[in-house]
């Protein structure tokens, strides 16, 4: 593997345990890291509704999948599920062998802030924040500072091809330099899952495409696995997978 493509390739040790493991020269495979099973959710009300059942889904490391489906069928609701920001019904879902429906609110907030990095249609770019600061954000959380954060937020703005902008404000900079600086963000602490939702739906279908590449590179680069949400069957073909999100679970999906 080109080391030169990994500007922090020792980030994953820094910041959790598994990591540590990989950087030995008796490196560990780890098969699969995330593991959902028979996932079922339905929302309560005057008329409950099911939204899916059934969901099973295996990720290892270096995947990355898209999750089509038609609006309303559940693509941000089981983002939300894997994230652990929304309680399933019944099913199981495994990241590197932690059961997540079993965490409280506090253990799931600090495994999302280490081990997950979220990209959303909105961008969610703080407008108050410089784009450095907007990459930093995840480090910060995690307690990274100085010279060390520095270093992660330049090479990941390097990465998004951004170097030049880290002092820009972001209402200096266009829909998808906004989602570039999301990108950098998502990924600067070395999370092994990356979810994005809808990521370029706010943009036209040039820009789109950039981003796209850049998600799919910028996620094959730092060893994460990654679950795109869309509808755009472009947007799709630039995942290793294509499943489908139904009332019964995903299946897979050949796209031509
Ligand atoms: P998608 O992202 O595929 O468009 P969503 O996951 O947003 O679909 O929504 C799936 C279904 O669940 C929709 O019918 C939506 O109205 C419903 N839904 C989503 N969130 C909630 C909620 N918090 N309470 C009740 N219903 C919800
Ligand atoms: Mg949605």
């Amino acid at each position: 593997m080109a080391t030169k493509n990994l500007p922090f390739a020792n980030m994953d040790s820094a910041l959790h345990p598994a990591g540590r493991l990989s950087l030995s020269r008796a490196t560990v495979t780890l098969a699969v890291m995330l593991v959902v099973h028979g996932l079922t959710k339905s929302y309560a009300g005057p008329r409950p509704r099911a939204v899916f059942a059934g969901v099973d889904m295996e990720l290892a490391p270096g995947d990355y999948v898209a999750v089509m489906g038609e609006s309303g069928s559940g693509k941000s609701t089981l983002l939300n599920l894997i994230a652990g920001l929304d309680s399933t019904d019944e099913g199981s879902i495994k990241l590197d062998g932690t059961e997540l429906t079993a965490l409280d609110d506090d253990a799931l907030t600090a495994l999302r802030r280490k081990r997950m990095g979220f990209v959303f249609q909105a961008f969610h770019v703080l407008p108050y924040l410089t784009v450095a600061q907007n990459v930093a954000l995840p480090l910060s959380l995690l307690g990274v500072a100085g010279s060390e954060a520095d270093a992660r937020v330049a090479g990941m703005l390097a990465g998004v091809g951004l170097s030049e902008r880290g002092a820009s404000m972001p209402r200096e900079l266009s829909g998808g330099e906004l989602q570039r600086v999301a990108i950098a963000r998502a990924l600067v602490h070395g999370p092994q899952l990356v979810l994005a939702d809808e990521p370029t739906g706010n943009l036209d279908a040039e820009t789109a495409s950039q981003v796209l590449s850049l998600l799919r590179e910028q996620i094959k680069a730092n060893g994460a696995a990654g679950i795109l949400v869309t509808h755009s069957r472009v947007a799709a073909l630039t995942c290793d997978r294509i499943l489908q999100l139904t009332l019964a679970g995903l299946r897979e999906l050949t796209l031509q």
